[in-house]
Formats: structure tokens, sequence, C-alpha cells
């Protein structure tokens, strides 16, 4: 006979055998210290699905979160709170600065987690990966449904966030992000669902590690080169990304560059290539010190970094840097901090080639 479910739970809450596998709460003096840095984001939205959307501020998230006490201490910061697609390059700078700042006054943390957005998560942990200098991690998370949705997975990922910002084991792994119980890579996670709560991939090179219910575990480290010095960046080099496809002409190339982009990412077809006319704006670009990288717009893959520059008629004329294995809006990310630093696309194709 198969008892229902309700009749089964409390007669499995009084079995002592299993009460007494789970494990005694630490003591809260003994716990680490995380700091909760909150931008916003579905997981701090209500009424997703109709209506007016409500805004929930990171304490009440945080309260409302079961068994906070036998993971962290934590504090709090709400550095804003809006949808990811409000998120700007100079909120990045902010936000890196801001965590750098806190990680300094504050010895005692464990690391930080930032809560965002998922839509524009990916670049903002990228960002914060390549900028922030410290060996303890920075765990970015978020939701894919709403604070008041059904079978909502916030609470669970701001738990494991919480859990792998306080693991020894997470410390000199730079930026990563937790969803749906796996840990990736800043540099290798990308939003591969619209909708779905498994909404996050890391296509070339896997998962980093997962929060298991029984502990933090990592499988390998992730590729990590020179960081970036913010201290002398008042604001970030336009760099805007176009997308080839069949008939594609040269009117966006062109059209950006008059805009004023510093650099262009082309998402280009397979190994990036593109349709003649629009690879003739690009030439021009490149010819008036625009500095182009070209990427793809499969979603993995590579495309040869190269040296930045090809022979012409027996002299060096500038040429576009392959992405690797970065997509096209990693590639943008790397792209921007890399001209705070250099136009040269051979010192840009460096760049790229370090952050293989
Ligand atoms: N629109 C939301 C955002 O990126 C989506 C989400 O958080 O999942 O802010």
């Amino acid at each position: 006979m198969r008892l229902p479910l309700r009749l089964l739970l409390p007669a499995l809450a009084a079995a002592p055998a299993l009460r007494a596998q789970s494990p005694a709460p630490a003591p809260a003096a003994a716990l680490p210290r995380v700091h909760v840095v909150a931008t916003g984001g579905t997981i701090a939205s209500t009424n997703y699905y109709g209506g007016e959307q409500g805004k929930v501020g990171i304490e009440a998230l945080l309260k409302a979160m079961p068994a906070l006490d036998t993971v962290a201490r934590t504090s709090a910061q709400q550095f804003a709170n809006v949808a990811s697609t409000a998120v700007t390059p100079a909120m990045w700078v902010q936000l890196a600065r801001a965590i750098a700042d806190t990680l300094r006054a504050r010895p005692d943390l464990a690391g930080v987690v930032v809560t965002h957005g998922t839509d524009t998560m990916e670049e903002t942990a990228y960002f914060l990966d390549l900028t922030v200098a410290d060996p303890r991690p920075v765990v970015v998370t978020g939701a894919m449904r709403p604070a008041d949705g059904v079978g909502i997975d916030g609470p669970a990922n701001l738990m494991h966030a919480l859990r792998v910002a306080a693991s020894p084991a997470a410390r000199g792994r730079g930026a990563m992000l937790l969803m749906n119980d796996g840990i990736l890579a800043a540099r290798d996670a990308t939003k591969a669902n619209a909708v779905r709560p498994d909404a996050f991939e890391a296509p070339a090179r896997g998962l980093l590690g997962v929060a298991d219910p029984e502990g933090v575990v990592f499988h390998r480290l992730p590729q990590r080169a020179p960081l970036f010095d913010l201290s002398r960046v008042a604001e970030l080099p336009r760099v805007d990304v176009v997308f080839a496809y069949p008939g594609a002409d040269g009117a966006a190339v062109d059209a950006l560059v008059a805009a004023g982009a510093k650099g262009l990412v082309v998402a280009g077809v397979g190994r990036g290539g593109t349709p003649a006319a629009m690879g003739t704006a690009v030439d021009r670009a490149l010819r008036q010190g625009v500095v182009v990288v070209s990427g793809t717009r499969t979603g993995a893959g590579s495309v040869p970094v190269g040296r930045g520059v090809r022979t012409r008629e027996g002299a060096e004329v500038p040429a576009t840097v392959g992405s690797g294995d970065l997509n096209v809006q990693k590639a943008r990310v790397l792209l921007m901090l890399a001209l705070t630093t250099t136009n040269d696309p051979r010192a840009v194709a460096r760049i790229f080639a370090e952050h293989q």
C-alpha cells in the first residue's frame, strides 16, 4: 500500500535515525561572514506574470531564506534594485570599486555574494572577475522565477551562493556564478535559455563545481590572467556588437563608428565570417583606428586570436583580433577593459591570448 505523502511526512520527521543524519548547526559565532551586494533582477521581483511588478529589498530576501543562520553571518547592501537591462558599464565600474573597497575594509569577510538579474549577469560577473583583485570569492546569483512565484529558485540560489562564498575552497577562483546548484566560472558562463531555471551553461569548459547538499565541491580551476586596474579609469570606452547574417552590409558598422565606437565585436557566422560588404566596412573601421574583435554567433567554439595585424604589400596593417572561445558579450567586456590600456590591435591580441 502506498501512503499519501502528507501522512508520511510527520512520520519521517519523527524518525530518530533520519533526524540523527542532519548535521548539528554550527554555533552562530563560528559561521563565516559573507557580504551581500544586491542589484535587483527577478530574484527581487514580485508579480512578474502580470500587473505592476513589485520589488523586494535584500534584507527581506535574506530574512525569508530558510536556515540562513546555519550558513553564514551576513551583512547586506542595496547597491541598486533594477532589472539587469538597466545595468550600465558605469555601474560595473562602481560595483567593482564598491566590492574591492568592502573587501579591503573587512578582512573578516570570507567572500561576497552579488544578486543580479540573470539577463546580463554574465557580463557583470566577467567584469568583476577581470577587475576585483582579491583572493576571496565573488559569487553572482539570481533567479529565473520571481520571489512570489511557484517552485521558486531564488532562495536556493542565494543559499548556495552564500555557501560557495563562505567556502575556503572558493578562494582564488575569481568571480563565479551560482545558478541551479552549479558553480560556473564568470569567464565561461552564459545564459543559454530565456525562461528555464537551468538557464546557465559553460559551453566550452563545463561547470567549475557544484553546491551539493553535503558540501561545495570544485572540479577544476578557472582560466585567469592579469587583472585590469580601474583606479585611473574615468569611463569605459564605447564598444558595440554587430551581428553578421546573409545580406548584412556595412551600414551598422559605419553607423557605430560614426557614433564613436572605439571598438567593435563582430558576431560573425561560423568562425567569424561576414558577408563581403560588411567585411569592407570592418576594414574601413580598422583603418580609422577602431579595434575590431571577430567572434562567433554560434554560441560555442572558437575564433583564433591571431596577432591583430596582417601583412599587406610588405607592411603590417591592423587586422581583426579573434575572440578565442569567449562569446561575443564576454569579448565585448574584455575589449572594453583592454582599450583602457591600449589602442594597438597587437597589444589587444596579446591580452585576448592571455585570457584563453
Ligand atoms: N529581466 C530579469 C533581469 O535580468 C530577468 C532575471 O533576472 O531573470 O533583470
